[in-house]
């Protein structure tokens, strides 16, 4: 595959899928529905499951059994319920934030009052699947926060699929950042195939809960602040549904035979791949534009001292 002069030989692939929802069932059923679909093709993927999530998936065992033939990943204790990751880290003191955020993605959330009530969060995710290696992190809405990943590196997280640093895994402050995702709701088999010709390394993110549900789960924490009650969300009719399963079932299919004729890497778990990385040039005006999208676009909030926190990360003293 030839990219200005040179040829781009098997990028690795990367599929993962964000398990968040457990408010409404028929999602549960969709992650079941996607892990047959997935054994049927032999592939593999990487599934980053909430906290609450995980004390949902207690009642399932079939599929914490099939779960379990993939990578787990973490995707926060409670998402979208407020205090959020960029509501409680909101603070101008590094250290607090830090503390705060540890804190809280070791404990169970209520999604109600926001508070901490006993254990849960990533011990949550590592007790229904213990034995697997829990090491990659996605931040909910790509708005992770500084002082929260640096908690979470304490807790075990090596590799973050959050930031946008570049377009490969770079390595800084001992975490690998992966490159964003390609939604592939909105882009076409064909320029998927571009993608492969283009890059070292592709991700690509679905979330089961959107494939049934015709509005995202948590749309009722978009208002700024938690609902009196859970509230389930409208379900997409039965041809909807079927047209994006069919849609996925495609898209294994044709990964599939990319893999068979060695085009792209056959999926192996980050948590136990060598990988290389090079140091990477940090655009942070970029990185902090990804970051602040999340809440300035759904919750209406503007964070003020994400700045700052990314110059303490990044080590860099001056504005920009
Ligand atoms: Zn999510």
């Amino acid at each position: 595959l030839l990219k200005s002069g040179r040829l781009l030989l098997k990028p690795k692939l990367y599929l993962t899928f964000d398990v968040e929802d457990f408010i409404n069932d028929r999602s549960i059923e969709a992650i079941d529905y996607i892990l047959r679909l997935l054994n049927k093709h032999h592939q593999k993927a990487i599934f980053f499951v909430t906290g609450h999530m995980a004390e949902k998936l207690q009642d399932f065992p079939i599929i914490i059994q099939m779960l379990r033939k993939h990578e787990i990943g973490y995707h926060s204790t409670s998402h979208s319920v407020h205090p959020t990751i960029f509501e409680y880290t909101d603070i101008k003191d590094y250290q607090r934030a830090y503390q705060i955020s540890l804190d809280r993605e070791v404990a169970h959330i209520n999604p109600l009052s926001g508070a901490i009530e006993g254990r849960g969060g990533i011990e949550a995710v590592r007790n229904i699947f213990s034995g697997k290696k829990i090491e990659s992190f996605r931040a909910p809405g790509f708005s992770w926060s500084p002082p929260h990943l640096e908690a979470l590196k304490q807790l075990g997280i090596k590799y973050d699929f959050s930031t946008a640093i570049a377009d490969r895994p770079v390595k800084y402050k001992e975490i690998t950042f992966f490159p964003l995702p390609l939604f592939i709701d909105s882009i076409l088999i064909r320029s998927l195939f571009y993608e492969i010709t283009q890059r070292e390394v592709i991700i690509i993110d679905f979330h089961p809960n959107y494939m049934v549900n015709k509005d995202w789960w948590d749309s009722t924490f978009f208002a700024g602040s938690n609902p009196s009650r859970l509230v389930g969300v409208t379900p997409r009719s039965m041809d909807c549904v079927k047209r994006k399963f069919l849609r996925l079932n495609w898209l294994l299919e044709f990964l599939d035979i990319l893999n068979k004729s060695k085009i792209i890497k056959p999926f192996g778990e980050v948590v136990h791949s060598k990988l290389e990385c090079e140091p990477a040039k940090i655009d942070l005006e970029k990185v902090y534009r990804i970051l602040a999208k999340w809440p300035k676009e759904q919750f209406n909030y503007e964070p003020r001292s994400l700045h700052s926190h990314l110059l303490h990360f990044f080590e860099r003293s001056n504005s920009w």
